[in-house]
C-alpha cells in the first residue's frame, strides 16, 4: 500500500450507485466517467470496479485491462472533444498527488492555451552523469531477475 486506507470511497459511491455520475463506458471490471472537474471537456476517469488503491496495489490483469480501455477511449475522446492533445496520468500515493484513493487512469484531452501543464523535463532537476543513470538501470534489472531482491528492506532506497 502506499497510502493508508480511508473509509468512504467517492468512486465506490459511483459504483454502487449512491452518486451522481455522468458515465461513458461499462463493463464487467471496469468503467469510465466524466471527471467532475475537467480540466477540459471530455476529460474522463477510467476506474476498476473493484477497489484498489493504487497503481501498486492494482492486480497486473486488471491494470492491463484498464489501459485498454483507456486506448478504446483514447481516440473517441479525442474526436469527441475536438482536441488533439491528450495525457495519461496515473497518481499513485499522496507524494504523488493521489487525492481519490481508488486506482483511476485520467484521460486529459489537451489544447494550446489550456493553462494545464505537466512540467516535464523537471525543471529542478539536474541531468545526472550516465553511470548514475546505468546504474539505477542495472538495480532494476537485477530486482526484475531476482525476486527476492524485490521488497524495499533488501535495497537501499535510490534517495
Ligand atoms: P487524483 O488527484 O486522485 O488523480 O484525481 C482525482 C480526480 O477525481 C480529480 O480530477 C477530481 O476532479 C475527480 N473527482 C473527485 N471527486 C469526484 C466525484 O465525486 N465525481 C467525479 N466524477 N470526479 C471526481
Ligand atoms: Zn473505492
Amino acid at each position: 500500500m502506499t497510502t493508508p486506507t480511508t473509509g468512504h470511497c467517492i468512486f465506490c459511491d459511483i459504483i454502487h450507485g449512491a452518486a451522481e455520475v455522468s458515465m461513458c463506458y461499462e463493463d464487467s471490471t471496469a468503467l469510465a466517467f466524466m471527471d467532475i472537474q475537467p480540466v477540459n471537456p471530455g476529460h474522463t476517469l477510467v476506474v476498476p470496479r473493484q477497489h484498489y488503491e493504487s497503481f501498486l496495489d492494482l492486480p497486473r490483469d486488471l491494470g492491463m485491462h484498464l489501459f485498454d480501455v483507456a486506448m478504446q477511449l483514447g481516440p473517441v475522446i479525442r474526436r469527441v472533444s475536438g482536441m488533439e492533445g491528450m495525457n495519461l496520468i496515473v497518481s499513485s500515493g499522496a507524494t504523488a498527488g493521489q487525492d481519490v484513493y481508488h486506482f483511476h487512469i485520467h484521460l486529459i484531452p489537451r489544447c494550446a492555451g489550456d493553462g494545464f501543464d505537466v512540467p516535464l523535463p523537471f525543471a529542478g532537476s539536474t541531468m545526472p552523469d550516465r553511470t548514475v543513470l546505468d546504474a539505477v538501470a542495472a538495480r532494476i534489472i537485477a530486482s526484475l531477475r531476482d525476486p527476492a531482491r524485490r521488497t524495499p528492506k533488501h535495497t537501499p532506497a535510490l534517495v
